[in-house]
């Protein structure tokens, strides 16, 4: 009878240890493991060259690496690189490397499809089909590190999990990965450089919270009036606005960390001065920040991205009031890159 192997990147660096102790081993040899399956990045037992012919039979006939597949590179015109990013299981995610002067971004998916629904985002159409684990997180970073090097001559700067899925929906892994991610083990990189977005998930905020967390909270906001909010954002109904103010609340009387909102303007939707107004009121609490993002079609024309007046009225009006606001433009549209456009076309 065959037993089915275990994905040996789910084991951690104690686990690791333990099973070569509990095969007549020296626990170091889990650390020798662990730095090829989480430094090196190895694909397989047989290129683990520090190890003997007996040992990584062993490992073989015990576990596999699941490692995941850049099955398609595409490339923008202006510089944004997409993988579609083949699991083991064949499902497929999307991941994107965003080039600027200064620093290079990678925006990662943390669930294949999204169990949320906004109307304007079209990873919302495909549904959740399943969270990703951390290592399928973590991949999807070395991927655009060696691509931001190959290409860019750098490694990367920055990480959004601003791709595919809620992040604080699948929170554990998540957190798993950026462990990995920040630790010397690992990349190393510090997590003042991650920023984790999230439609606002309030007892997953406070988690976050207390948790005491190094990394950015970016929420994507879109609308500080309830009834609006909802309109667009149907699960507002469940997790109000007046809820994610006092999460947010809590998560800076702990962290002392800003907040950045995300909020696209839409014809006839948010472009009034009352929005404005609402979103100045909203912003108070705490030291914030707010991106107003542009759209991204995603396809009816149901959504249309209100004309530079009204920007120009949400940057005035919050410039007054003393809130940071930076207006950003879309990268990788003509590849279906941007913010919202990941939803597997191929
Ligand atoms: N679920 C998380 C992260 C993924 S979405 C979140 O909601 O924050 C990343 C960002 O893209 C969010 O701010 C989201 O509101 C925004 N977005 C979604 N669809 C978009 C679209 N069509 N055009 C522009 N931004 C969009």
């Amino acid at each position: 009878m065959e037993t089915k192997k275990k994905d040996i990147r789910a084991l951690t660096k104690e686990q690791l240890r333990d099973f070569f102790v509990a095969h007549g081993d020296k626990a170091f040899r889990g650390n020798q493991v662990y730095e090829w399956l989480w430094q090196k990045s190895a694909h397989s037992f047989e290129g683990m060259t520090n190890l003997s012919k007996a040992t990584r039979e062993m490992l073989e006939a015990n576990f596999v690496i699941n490692h995941i597949r850049v099955d398609q590179m595409q490339r923008s015109s202006d510089g944004t690189i997409k993988n579609a990013v083949r699991l083991h299981d064949g499902l497929v995610v999307e991941s994107v490397l965003i080039p600027t002067s200064s620093r290079t971004t990678a925006c990662v998916s943390s669930q294949v499809g999204c169990s949320l629904d906004c109307r304007f985002c079209a990873t919302a159409r495909l549904k959740r089909m399943r969270n990703l684990n951390p290592d399928e997180i973590y991949d999807q970073v070395v991927a655009i590190d060696n691509e931001s090097r190959l290409y860019f001559d750098r490694p990367l700067s920055n990480i959004v999990f601003m791709g595919m899925g809620e992040p604080l929906m699948n929170y554990n892994n998540v957190l798993k990965a950026i462990e990995k991610i920040t630790s010397p083990e690992g990349l190393a990189m510090s997590p003042k450089r991650i920023t984790v977005s999230t439609s606002g998930v309030p007892k997953m905020i406070r988690k976050m919270a207390d948790d005491g967390v190094k990394f950015k909270l970016a929420v994507s906001l879109h609308s500080a009036i309830d009834e609006i909010r909802t309109t667009i954002m149907p699960f507002n109904a469940t997790f109000t606005l007046a809820d994610l103010r006092e999460a947010l609340q809590y998560w800076y009387d702990k962290t002392k960390s800003r907040i950045t909102y995300e909020y696209v303007v839409w014809k006839g939707i948010n472009d009034t001065q009352k929005d404005v107004d609402a979103l100045v009121r909203f912003c108070r609490f705490a030291p914030s920040k707010v991106n107003l993002i542009e759209y991204n079609p995603i396809d009816d024309g149901e959504f249309l991205q209100a004309p530079d007046s009204a920007i120009d009225r949400y940057v005035d009006t919050l410039e007054r009031n003393g809130i940071t606001v930076t207006v950003r433009r879309s990268r990788g549209k003509d590849i279906d890159a941007a913010c919202g456009q990941l939803a597997n076309k191929q």
